[in-house]
């Protein structure tokens, strides 16, 4: 406050504040936030998205993700029961009926395969344009040879090299477990044979070899960055276990034999700070899944985002770029005082979607009065079935967002907080300028 108000006088040649008329903010929007609102719309609507976390694909392409959905329960927005996705296939391809009734479905499905036969690998491409999506990360275990490279920038996963031993305990706890770690096994073995091995490395620095090679190799396939979805997994406290630790439960249990809990524990504690310093070194940002999670065994207070304050705010991590894949939710209120950190950044990817516009809308005000230059947009767009795909996702997402920014940003004026200048400006670094600025020279 000191720098705002001395006797009606601005102390410094701020031209935002002086146009508000030097008054302190207000609690309460006034009469003409709904006009603000029409305003801000569709300029917004104008400024070029950065999708800064999607899962772009069809629905019958296994590697959209490395994992796979355990059954378990949807939040009512996520269900395909939901009407807005019929709005969805309305706007993108002029679906004539207002159900998803099985027999109306089909429609959609038959036009989807006309229009992917006709545009071949413009498809997707296709529906970034009718979102004014400039691109969107491909969040995938392996890249589409129909996802244009220059619009779809990968981002591959680096759990898989957590999971080198017999994982036959891990795979028992639940039926969770039983889908996700045979996906990573298998995702291991897939990038062993990128770089042509065929066993485990006998001696713990020929593994860590590899997993730098493959992190090299995926960068000069087009990768921009590694995620994480650990919380699904385990717990995501981090241990500081030293590199002889992580060495003797390797050489011990490299050939065959089940870890105990703990020395799984202590390996992966290293492994994972060992990425984090290699994502610093090769500039490569981290991404982490940091909210709740599907399936009805994540265990929140386990994995949720605050457990991974002692790695963010770890000076020795200061090179690495972190980017909180879907914010902490449902702890996003807490989790943006992690971005006071200068390398850790806030996505917003599934919270719009999980959230209707009006919840969405207080998360991103609160986000914006804190640290408005260190957020990011992300769809999470997923093909989660034959009729609703990634395509429907992008533009829940989108129009999600949009609205409920041009809401957040209409009130924030109204109330006296900043001018329509520093509004369009805080859109457009959410949207687009600040997710870019993490990928210098990557993005062509
Ligand atoms: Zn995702």
């Amino acid at each position: 406050m000191k720098f705002l108000l001395r006797g009606g006088w601005c102390l410094f040649a701020c031209s935002c504040i002086c146009r508000m008329g030097y008054t302190q903010a207000r609690p309460l929007p006034g009469n003409d936030v709904q006009q603000i609102y029409q305003r801000l719309l569709p300029q917004i609507e104008k400024i070029p998205i950065f999708d800064h976390h999607a899962h772009p694909g069809f629905f019958d392409d296994p590697d959209v993700d490395a994992m796979a959905a355990p059954p378990g329960s949807a939040a009512l927005r996520e269900r395909d029961t939901n009407p807005e996705l019929v709005a969805a296939a309305k706007a993108l391809f002029g679906y004539p009926y207002n159900d998803l009734s099985p027999d109306h479905a089909k429609w959609l499905v038959e036009k989807k395969a006309d229009l992917k036969k006709s545009r071949g690998n413009a498809y997707f491409s296709d529906i970034l344009d009718k979102l004014n999506i400039e691109r969107g990360v491909a969040n995938r275990a392996m890249m589409a040879d129909y996802l244009d490279p220059k619009r779809f920038p990968w981002v591959f996963f680096a759990d898989a090299f957590m999971w080198p031993f017999d994982n036959q305990r891990e795979r028992s706890r639940n039926a969770d477990q039983q889908v996700y770690i045979p996906l990573q096994e298998k995702m291991l073995h897939r990038w062993m044979q990128q770089e042509n091995i065929s066993k485990l490395p006998a001696d713990f620095s020929g593994y860590l070899e590899f997993i730098t090679h493959t992190l090299e190799d995926n960068q000069k396939k087009g990768g921009i960055a590694m995620k994480f979805e650990v919380a699904y997994f385990r717990p995501l406290t981090f241990s500081d276990p030293t590199r002889e630790q992580a060495e003797d439960i390797y050489q011990r249990l490299v050939n065959g034999g089940v870890p105990s809990q703990q020395e799984y524990r202590t390996f992966q504690d290293y492994l994972f700070r060992y990425l984090v310093r290699e994502g610093g070194r090769l500039h490569l940002p981290v991404h982490i899944h940091s909210a709740v999670g599907i399936g009805d065994y994540f265990n929140l207070s386990q994995s949720n985002i605050m457990r991974l304050e002692n790695i963010l705010r770890d000076p020795r991590y200061a090179g690495t770029t972190f980017v909180m894949i879907h914010g902490g939710y449902p702890l996003e209120r807490e989790a943006i005082w992690l971005a006071a950190v200068k390398n850790v950044y806030m996505d917003s990817s599934l919270m719009e979607i999980l959230m209707y516009p009006a919840a969405f809308k207080a998360t991103l005000k609160q986000w914006l009065e804190t640290f408005p230059d260190k957020i990011t947009f992300g769809t999470d767009s997923f093909p989660y079935n034959e009729t609703l795909g990634a395509e429907e996702s992008y533009w829940l997402g989108v129009q999600s967002a949009r609205t409920a920014l041009a809401a957040a940003l209409a009130e924030m004026i109204s109330e006296g907080e900043v001018s329509q200048a520093q509004a369009l400006q805080m859109a457009r670094a959410y949207l687009h300028d600040t997710g870019v600025s993490l990928y210098p020279g990557k993005l062509n």
